[in-house]
């Protein structure tokens, strides 16, 4: 049975109607890795009890997992040589609800080393390609997780967002890149990235196959103090109509201003004239601080990174290395010296510029000043629509070290989807039509857009992304070279 082509909805169908087996599925999958993995460098590890033990196998149905999320047993490096051993002693919260529903983990998929980063170049095991262009970028930091949904290597994959990571991969990969409000998914087991920005979330073929994942990962946590204490759960009779009727939409100017490729910008405006025939409202509107998002992230961001990354210096978690040293400033400098990558460093050098005496209060106050500015915002704009519609990406794929070598052009691709991850809404990324690269290759690549709600307001996000998904159906087209 040809199961790449199928929703996970569909998966769960067959399986309860007795048409297939987890094993099958599990098999499938597994076999699809071996063909097409050495091409793509989706994946750090295969997960070997799957491959190995019957018992793991018959658990569930597989699913690609970010390697950030702790796994019993399994190894999990964060695709950094810091934890190039690390083997985690529990499961993460939202594994733990997944393996309890009959899902689990095919195997360990690469990432930005600790998600820091907007290619997937940063990681120190392997570095994933775009399916779309295998010269290209698949996006990051869940550069891996995009990668195995996009080319059909497993039905669905769980990531982290910390400032776009699973919006922007989608966007350029043609998944659903689903990011719900922050503390919906509890971060328990989740290696922290930046711990006030961090979502778990997942990347999926439908929007409806989002809203079934999200159904079992989302609720309270009593080993997260930042989880929410609701639990919410998805009516999936919304899925039952694609009418917007009475759904006002706004088109946020200032995202429309700079950084927009022509091609890019195109294709929003057919979205836009697609949600206008599918019966919504569209109105301009204003979110005036979304030019000081980026400075602003990249302020919080660092210091929350280099406080997390603190903990590992090689004694209690890490590579140890072999270089003699002399006292314990040097021990440290050693580990740390050969363990993490170049924008991990960079960020910890921002970080004890921002933080320290004389410059705390011109940078870091002043940034989370910004955030409370940004938060306010969103929240005056959704006084007067239902769901906020931009693009996700200021390009289609770009080539793989295009942008490696300029930190700040690297995050400036991120402007799309930051103000929202500083304001912790919930955020998806749809499949919306392709366009051409501004390269000499003119290729034609895929698009997404993003749909932004209110805080805690999943179920409106799901309604107009699913109405815009079954109208088009830009996710059902597949990338070449991955049919067998
Ligand atoms: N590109 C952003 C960064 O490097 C976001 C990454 C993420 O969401 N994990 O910080």
């Amino acid at each position: 049975m040809n199961f790449k082509d199928l929703s996970l909805e569909q998966i769960i169908e067959k399986i309860e109607a007795g048409e297939t087996t987890k094993e099958a599925v599990f098999q499938y999958f597994l076999g699809r890795v071996e063909t097409y993995d050495s091409k793509l460098q989706a994946f750090n590890y295969v997960n070997e009890n799957g491959l190995n033990q019957e018992e793991w196998l018959l658990k569930g149905i597989p699913l690609a997992v970010k390697d950030i999320f702790c796994e019993k047993g399994v190894k999990t490096t964060a695709s950094s040589k810091m934890l190039a051993d690390f083997v985690p002693p529990y499961n993460a919260t939202v594994i733990e609800k997944l393996q309890k529903e009959g899902m689990s983990s095919l195997g360990k998929v690469s990432m930005d080393e600790f998600a820091m980063g907007s290619t997937g170049e940063t990681s120190q095991t392997v570095q994933s390609v775009n399916p779309w262009g295998t010269n290209r970028i698949p996006g990051g930091s869940s550069s891996g997780s995009a990668v195995s949904v996009a080319a059909g290597l497993a039905p669905a994959a769980l990531w982290t967002d910390t400032g776009w990571s699973i919006r922007q991969p989608a966007s350029l990969c043609n998944v659903v890149g689903f990011k719900p409000s922050y503390g919906r998914n509890s971060r328990f087991g989740v290696m922290p990235m930046a711990s006030s920005l961090d979502c778990p979330g997942t990347f999926t073929k439908t929007v409806k196959d989002a809203a079934l994942l999200y159904n079992i990962m989302n609720g309270e946590d009593k080993l997260e103090n930042t989880s929410l204490k609701t639990k919410d759960i998805i009516d999936m009779s919304i899925f039952e109509n694609a009418d917007l009727s009475g759904k006002k939409i706004g088109i946020p100017k200032e995202y429309f201003e700079e950084w927009l490729d022509k091609g890019v910008k195109e294709t929003i405006e057919k979205s836009i004239e697609k949600m206008k025939e599918l019966g919504a409202e569209i109105k301009e509107v204003s979110l005036p601080m979304t030019k000081y998002a980026i400075a602003a992230y990249y302020i919080i961001c660092p210091a929350e990174v280099s406080t997390n990354l603190g903990r590992l210096d090689g004694i209690r978690y890490g590579h140890n290395s072999s270089d003699p040293y002399a006292s314990m400033d040097e021990l440290y400098l050693n580990n740390r010296t050969e363990g993490l990558g170049v924008e991990a460093k960079r960020r910890s050098i921002v970080w004890s510029y921002v933080l320290s005496a004389g410059f705390y209060d011109a940078y870091y106050k002043k940034a989370t000043q910004i955030r409370t500015l940004i938060i306010e915002d969103f929240k005056k704009v959704f006084e007067e629509v239902d769901i906020l519609l931009t693009p996700a990406s200021p390009s289609v794929a770009w080539k793989k070290g295009e942008k490696s070598e300029d930190p700040v052009k690297m995050y400036l691709a991120d402007a799309y989807t930051i103000p929202a991850s500083l304001a912790g809404l919930p955020g998806i990324s749809v499949p919306a039509w392709f366009a051409h690269s501004e390269d000499e290759e003119k290729e034609l690549l895929p698009v997404g857009i993003q749909l932004l709600a209110p805080r805690l307001d999943e179920t409106t996000l799901f309604e107009v992304s699913h109405a815009y998904e079954v109208s088009t159906q830009f996710g059902k087209q597949n990338p070449i070279g991955f049919e067998d």
